[in-house]
This record gives structure tokens, sequence and C-alpha cells, in this order.
């Protein structure tokens, strides 16, 4: 079954069609927002729908985390957490990546044992070294 394909909204990367967040910029969907007022990598000040002023943290949700009719607030606060925030659910994706890219190489590395001496009458241990073939 092929997989719907679209682009993310931030960086025009290709998408799955059902991604809530982009796996190349991390930054959120679907989110429903009027004219931009400002945007980096990780925030974004825009017009909501009732008119007033959000903010948005594109790396936890679609939803605006604070909006007010105070546009200077809103920025004020979206600094604020800039400011304040060295460590953060973004990081910790990162190293749930680091893991999957270390569990393929140990899996990789399982296989290339296996191919190696599948012909071998006595298999070294796979964390056997030096190993040998008999
Ligand atoms: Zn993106």
């Amino acid at each position: 079954m092929e997989q719907q394909e679209t682009e993310c909204v931030w960086c025009r990367q290709p998408l799955a069609a059902d991604a809530e967040f982009c796996q190349y910029c991390d930054r959120a969907q679907r989110v429903e927002a009027g004219r931009t007022i400002d945007s980096d990598e990780r925030y974004l000040i825009a017009e909501t729908r009732s008119g007033q002023y959000g903010l948005w943290d594109l790396w936890t949700s679609g939803e605006p985390i604070f909006d007010s009719a105070d546009l200077d607030r809103v920025f004020n606060i979206r600094d604020r957490l800039r400011d304040g925030s060295p460590t953060d659910s973004h990081s910790a994706r990162h190293y749930g990546a680091l893991f999957v890219i270390a569990a393929i190489v140990i899996v990789a590395y399982i296989a290339f044992h296996a191919f190696r001496y599948g012909s071998c009458i006595a298999q070294p241990g796979i964390f056997a070294w030096p190993s040998a073939c008999v």
C-alpha cells in the first residue's frame, strides 16, 4: 500500500500526509494560524482565528500555547521561553534517533557475523576477539 505523501508547510520536505511533525525540521504541521507576524525554528507568532495574537511552540503542538490581544505580551513570553529552555522534548527525540541508529548498527553487526562465519564448522562467539573460522 502506497503511503500518502505531502510536503512540510515550513521547509517543503516530503512528508507522510498524516505526520504531525516534520522529520526534517521537527515543526508541527497542523497549525491553524492567520497571518504570520514572526517565526523562527521553534516559535511562531501569528494572528489567531479569533483576531488575537497567538504563540505556538512548533516542537510540541499545533495548538497555540498562549494567546492575547496584546502583541507585546506575546513577544515577551516568546523571548522568555527562548532563554529558559535548554533541555526539552526536542533533544529527547534526538536521543531516540541515536538509540535507533545504535540498534541498527548492532543488528547489522550480527548479520555480518552470521554471513562471515556461516560456513564455519565451529562458529566463534559473536563478541569473541580475535575470532577464527575452523
Ligand atoms: Zn519541515
